[in-house]
C-alpha cells in the first residue's frame, strides 16, 4: 500500500466523512486535530483554534479537564468495561442512575443507558411502542416532532428529525408527523403577533391530534431550544400553550435535553428554563462532557411505573446495548455532573450569558444580520441579504459557510447552519476568550459581507 504523505491526504483517502460539504473539503482539506488545551484545539501543524462549538456542543469542560481524565483513568484501572444485562451492572451504573434521578426534575424515576443521543431517542420510542401495546393500544405508535428539530441519525431518530436532507434515505418512516417550528421571527406571518403565532401552533397541534387520532399517537418529542436546527428558542409561551393539549389527549411529552441538559441554557435542564415538566428526559452529549459516548433515557415517575408493570407482565424488556451503562462512561458522567454543577461551570454560563448577548446585540446592528437569538451559552446569528424583508442570501453564495471558513482561517471554530452561524462554546470560557471569539467573528463577518453584500 502506497500511503499518501500528508495527514490531510491520508484522511481523505481512507475516511468517510459525515455531515461534510465535499467540494469545500476538497478545496480546504481536513483539519486533523491532535489535542486540546482548555477551549482550544490544536491541529497537526500546531495551529490553535478556539472551538466555539465545544466539539459538537458536548466538550463543555474543555479538551483537557484533569478531573475528568483522572476519573476515567481511575475507573479504567478499577473495572474497564461491563454491561447491564441479565441482572448485572457495575457499581458506577447504580450510582449514576441514582444521581440522574436526583438531579432530574422528577421526584422519582428510572434510567436506561445507550451509547448516543440517537439511540436514546430510539430507545424512548421503543419504550413507548412497547408500553402502549402492553396497555392494549398497539395502534398508539405515531410520533409527533417539529420541523427543524434534530433528534439524531438512526432510522427512527432521523425520522423524528425534521430536516429535508433525510429524504435521501427515503425517510421519515411512515407515522412520524412534523409540526411547525416555533421560530416566530422566521415563521410568524405578516402582521401576526408572537402571541397569535403561539396560538396558531397550539391550534395546529390540536387539529393534528384530532386528524391523526389521539389513540394513534405514542408521544411528542421536543428540544427545549432547538440546537442543530439553528439554535431556536421557543416563541414566548409556546410550551405553556401546547403542554395542556398534549396532556388532554394523553400524549407523553419527552424533552430531548441532549444539548440543553446540564447547563447549556444556564440551568440543569432546558425544561426548567422554559418552565415545563416532561414525562421523560433524553440526555447525552454534555452528560459525560464529551469524554465518553453515552446517552440516557430518564423516565419520570408515571412512565417508570407504567413501564415496570408492562415489563413484569412479559417478564423481560428485550432491549439494551452491549455497552449500556458502561462503568467508565458512568464514572465519567458522575464526575462531569459534579464538575458542571459544583465547580462553577453552569454558574459561568449564567454569569457570562448577559455579556454574550451584549456583544451579539452589537454585532446584529449590521445590515446583513437579520436576528440574533439564543440563551445561556447557545446562540446564533442569522445572515440576511435584506434586513427589513428578512430575505436570505442566495443559497449558492454559501454565506454562513464562508463566514465559518474565514473564522477557521482566523483560528476560530464556529458552525454554519442554514444561513446562520452558531456559537456554543465550552462552559469554561473566560471573558478574555469570549472577547477573542467575538473579535475574530466580527473580522470574518466584515470580510464576508464586504464580498457578498
Ligand atoms: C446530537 C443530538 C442528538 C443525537 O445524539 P448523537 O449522540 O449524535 O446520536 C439527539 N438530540 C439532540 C437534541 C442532539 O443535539
Amino acid at each position: 500500500m502506497n500511503k499518501p504523505q500528508s495527514w490531510e491526504a491520508r484522511a481523505e483517502t481512507y475516511s468517510l466523512y459525515g455531515f461534510t460539504d465535499m467540494p469545500s473539503l476538497h478545496q480546504r482539506g481536513t483539519v486533523v486535530v491532535t489535542h486540546g488545551e482548555g477551549p482550544y484545539i490544536v491541529d497537526v501543524n500546531g495551529r490553535r483554534y478556539l472551538d466555539a462549538n465545544s466539539g459538537l456542543w458536548n466538550m463543555v469542560a474543555g479538551f483537557d479537564h484533569k478531573g475528568l481524565i483522572d476519573a476515567a483513568k481511575a475507573q479504567y484501572e478499577r473495572f474497564p468495561g461491563y454491561h447491564a444485562f441479565f441482572g448485572r451492572m457495575s457499581d458506577q451504573t447504580v450510582m449514576l442512575s441514582e444521581k440522574l434521578v436526583e438531579v432530574s426534575p422528577f421526584d422519582s424515576g428510572r434510567v436506561f443507558y445507550t451509547n448516543s443521543g440517537s439511540e436514546a431517542n430510539d430507545t424512548m420510542v421503543k419504550m413507548l411502542w412497547f408500553l402502549h401495546a402492553a396497555e392494549g393500544k398497539p395502534q398508539k405508535r405515531k410520533i409527533l416532532t417539529r420541523w427543524n428539530a434534530y433528534h439524531g441519525v438512526t432510522a427512527v431518530s432521523a425520522s423524528m428529525t425534521g430536516k429535508p436532507y433525510n429524504s435521501v434515505f427515503g425517510l421519515p418512516l411512515p407515522g412520524f408527523v412534523h409540526l411547525t417550528c416555533p421560530h416566530y421571527w422566521r415563521y410568524g406571518e405578516e402582521g401576526e403577533t408572537e402571541e397569535q403565532f403561539v396560538a396558531r401552533l397550539a391550534r395546529e397541534l390540536e387539529e393534528t391530534i384530532q386528524r391523526e387520532g389521539a389513540d394513534t399517537i405514542a408521544g411528542f418529542f421536543a428540544e427545549p431550544v432547538m440546537g442543530a436546527g439553528g439554535v431556536i428558542p421557543p416563541a414566548k409561551g409556546y410550551f405553556q400553550a401546547i403542554l395542556p393539549i398534549l396532556r388532554k389527549y394523553d400524549i407523553p411529552v419527552i424533552s430531548d435535553e441532549v444539548i440543553c441538559g446540564f447547563g447549556r441554557t444556564g440551568n440543569t435542564w432546558g425544561c426548567v428554563t422554559y418552565d415545563f415538566t416532561p414525562d421523560a428526559i433524553i440526555s447525552s452529549k454534555n452528560l459525560t462532557a464529551g469524554f465518553f459516548p453515552m446517552g440516557a433515557v430518564i423516565l419520570g415517575p408515571e412512565l417508570s411505573k407504567r413501564l415496570e408493570t408492562a415489563i413484569e407482565a412479559i417478564e423481560e424488556f428485550p432491549h439494551g446495548f452491549t455497552a449500556s451503562g458502561h462503568p467508565v462512561g458512568c464514572a465519567i458522567a458522575l464526575k462531569a455532573i459534579d464538575v458542571v454543577m459544583n465547580e462553577g461551570l453552569a454558574e459561568n454560563v449564567r454569569r457570562l450569558a448577559p455579556r454574550f448577548e451584549e456583544r451579539l446585540k452589537h454585532i446584529a446592528e449590521r445590515p446583513n444580520i437579520g436576528e440574533y437569538r439564543g440563551i445561556g451559552f447557545m446562540w446564533a446569528l442569522e445572515a440576511v441579504k435584506d434586513k427589513a424583508s428578512k430575505t436570505p442570501f442566495d443559497g449558492n453564495l454559501s454565506v454562513s459557510e464562508r463566514i465559518a471558513n474565514t473564522c477557521t482561517d482566523l483560528g476560530l471554530i464556529c458552525r454554519p447552519l442554514g444561513q446562520s452561524v452558531v456559537l456554543c462554546p465550552p462552559f469554561i470560557l473566560t471573558e478574555a476568550q469570549m472577547d477573542e471569539m467575538f473579535d475574530k467573528l466580527e473580522k470574518a463577518l466584515d470580510k464576508v459581507f464586504a464580498e457578498v453584500a
